[in-house]
């Protein structure tokens, strides 16, 4: 563990050159700094948000907030799918996808995968909370690119299929193109649903529009984005995208969320609703 000196009070930076800002986190200690094979992996404990995950110098989570994005990157899905049983995770490292997912006593099997193992052992460690579910024996964790898993997994065999990536960079890039949405399609059934984390609609409209054109093609007949605030990312303000393979099949109204058994944070069935309404920017 690597200590700051006591009189320097130290800040952790995002920069976002291309959108000229930043975000920062005053932080107390640097826990982990780890050079994997596939990125920068770094643990910081800060003053206010508990432990902080950056890859390549990027915020993935923090302890404090990192509940809105995994409970948005979820719920509405599951909620919205009328009997998921099968789920892929594709990415989603930190587990907080994984747990989630489980809550739903429906759900048979969530298969994670995640190219990099580094980052569930850093999560083991640093974020034990998110990894309360791992040995579920619903739970099965892999460690493998996850476009060549997709690609290679049996048509129609999932009901859901989560996409809790990096952003658009590295490894991450091919989970953004019209060929990966079209292994997701294919590996989905006909009521099947793919939910995507899709940046920030202030700073990557444009990035946006493309997902949901190259989902469109992919086959997906409906897709919609979902809104919410996510204080440590770019802008503080994040979507996710959700794509279903049949029209009709992505319930907007959330009415199995009503009648929800266990605990959440920031999900509930108004905000299924709410999350889904289009700015005016956005249409
Ligand atoms: N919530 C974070 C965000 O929005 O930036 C992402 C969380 S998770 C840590 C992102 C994960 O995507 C990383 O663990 C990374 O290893 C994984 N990843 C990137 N490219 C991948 C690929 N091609 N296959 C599987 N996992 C990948």
């Amino acid at each position: 563990m690597k200590h700051l000196p006591e009189n320097d009070i130290a800040w952790f930076t995002e920069t976002c050159d291309e959108c000229g800002s930043a975000f920062s986190l005053k932080i107390k200690t640097k826990l982990h700094d780890e050079k994997t094979p596939y990125q920068h992996l770094e643990v910081y404990q800060t003053e206010t948000f508990g432990n902080l995950m950056v890859l390549d110098g990027c915020i993935m989570l923090s302890t404090r907030d990192n509940f809105i994005y995994h409970e948005m990157m979820t719920h509405p899905a599951l909620f919205g799918h009328a009997d998921p049983r099968r789920v892929a995770i594709i990415g989603g490292g930190d587990c907080g996808c994984l747990k989630q997912c489980l809550k739903h006593d429906g759900v048979e099997k969530v298969t994670q995968i995640d190219i990099d193992p580094a980052v569930t052992r850093a999560s083991q460690l640093y974020f034990p909370e998110l990894c309360v579910s791992n040995d579920d024996p619903r739970a099965e964790l892999l460690f493998e690119d996850g476009i060549a898993w997709i690609k290679n997994a049996e048509p129609g065999s999932l009901d859901l299929i989560v996409i809790d990536s990096t952003d658009p960079v590295g490894p991450a890039v091919g989970l953004f193109s019209e060929a990966f949405y079209g292994d997701c399609y294919r590996a989905l059934g006909a009521d099947g649903l793919l939910v995507a984390q899709s940046e920030s609609p202030l700073l990557h409209k444009r990035l946006i529009q493309d997902m949901t054109a190259a989902m469109r093609a992919a086959g997906f007949a409906e897709v919609h984005q979902l809104y919410f605030p996510q204080c440590v990312y770019p802008s503080g303000w994040w979507t996710a995208t959700v794509a279903a393979s049949s029209a009709g099949k992505f319930d907007k109204n959330g009415c199995r969320a009503l009648k929800k058994s266990f605990e959440t944070v920031y999900y509930n069935n108004l905000i299924h609703k709410a999350a889904l309404a289009i700015p005016e920017f956005m249409k």
